[in-house]
């Protein structure tokens, strides 16, 4: 997600943030307006990972141009304004008219998303072009395909299916054992499309109309960029994550939301009169909750021990 001469572009990376998590979306929004800085982040692993994945990318690339000597055709050139984009999307849709054999790193753009599919294959299967159509693939370093990886393909193949006016049946992954994974466009389209749906309306909505979100930690925290500004906010609101046994489905049903909630709301949540109301799950759950909450402010706060009236100082045994 970028301002490109004023304009908040999207990419198919964005997608699979927003799968990953609603608030990165919301933070990177702040960040390409200009309303927040963007951390950077030096990790030696993703720098390992991200020289493998070109490798990788480019052995793709030798083995499908060596195949039957395919005519290959490569979109490159700057992509910093609007008219940058425009000019590639528009060298792709050339490559394709003129029926390369296999046109790598394919460039779209349509005003408000841009993409970059490692390749396209030709196909022959009658479109607008003519007796051919193109088939999305895309290079990725991981031994299995992901669900992100989906999601991607998924992006490039609506920008295909608009240009040659015919779906593609198929878009497959290359993955870093060698293996070609095939999968059916259909089978995918409409959770792609409810997680674009979902993706605008973070991103693009007026700011009065954008979702809230919070900071509720997933597993995409342990590599983003924003982990150190997130986990500062969760400490400062006393968040219930960091309660041991605290996990989200429970603090959501005790809370009717993720937002934050102090040690205050967590006791509310937590008492026996509001929470066996609810159907909150087991009592052994709710009782490890509780343990997992008294521990933690103990260890945390370095107090003197509670006295026995302190609702918090009670042993967490279920109510009868
Ligand atoms: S650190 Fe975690 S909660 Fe914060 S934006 Fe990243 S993924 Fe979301």
């Amino acid at each position: 997600m970028r301002l490109v001469d004023d304009t908040l572009v999207l990419s198919p990376s964005d997608l699979t943030g927003a799968v990953a998590c609603a608030h990165l979306t919301r933070l990177e929004r702040l960040a390409a307006r200009g309303e927040l800085s963007r951390p950077e982040r030096s990790d030696p692993v993703v720098d390992v990972l991200s020289r493998r994945g070109a490798e990788h990318e480019q052995r793709q690339l030798l083995g499908l141009a060596a195949e039957a000597g395919k005519r290959v055709v490569t979109i490159s050139g700057a992509k910093k304004t609007r008219a940058d984009l425009t000019a590639l999307a528009a060298a792709t849709e050339r490559a394709m008219r003129d029926a390369a054999d296999l046109i790598y790193q394919a460039a779209f753009f349509d005003g408000c998303w841009q993409g970059q599919a490692d390749f396209l294959e030709r196909v022959d299967r009658a479109s607008d072009l003519g007796g051919w159509s193109y088939e999305v693939s895309d290079a990725k370093l991981a031994r299995s395909v992901r669900a992100t990886a989906v999601l991607q393909l998924s992006a490039y193949t609506e920008y295909v299916t608009r240009i040659q006016q015919r779906e593609p049946e198929n878009f497959a992954v290359l993955t870093g054992d060698g293996l070609r994974h095939t999968f059916r466009v259909r089978d995918y389209s409409a959770y792609y499309r409810g997680v674009k749906r979902r993706l605008e309306q973070v991103a693009l909505a007026p700011p009065s109309e954008a979702l809230e979100t919070y900071p509720e930690p997933v597993e995409h925290c342990s590599i983003c960029r924003w982990a150190e500004r997130c986990e500062s906010q969760r400490r400062e609101d006393d968040h219930l994550s960091l309660v041991a046994h605290g996990y989200a489905p429970l603090r959501r049903l005790c809370l009717g939301s993720d937002r934050s909630c102090g040690e205050h709301a967590a006791s509310i949540a937590l008492r026996p009169s509001t929470c066996w109301a609810r159907p909150l799950g087991s009592r052994p759950t709710i009782g490890k909750i509780k343990l997992g909450f008294f521990w933690s402010r103990r260890r945390e706060c370095r107090e003197p021990p509670l006295r026995p009236d302190q609702h918090l100082g009670a042993p967490p045994l279920p109510p009868r």
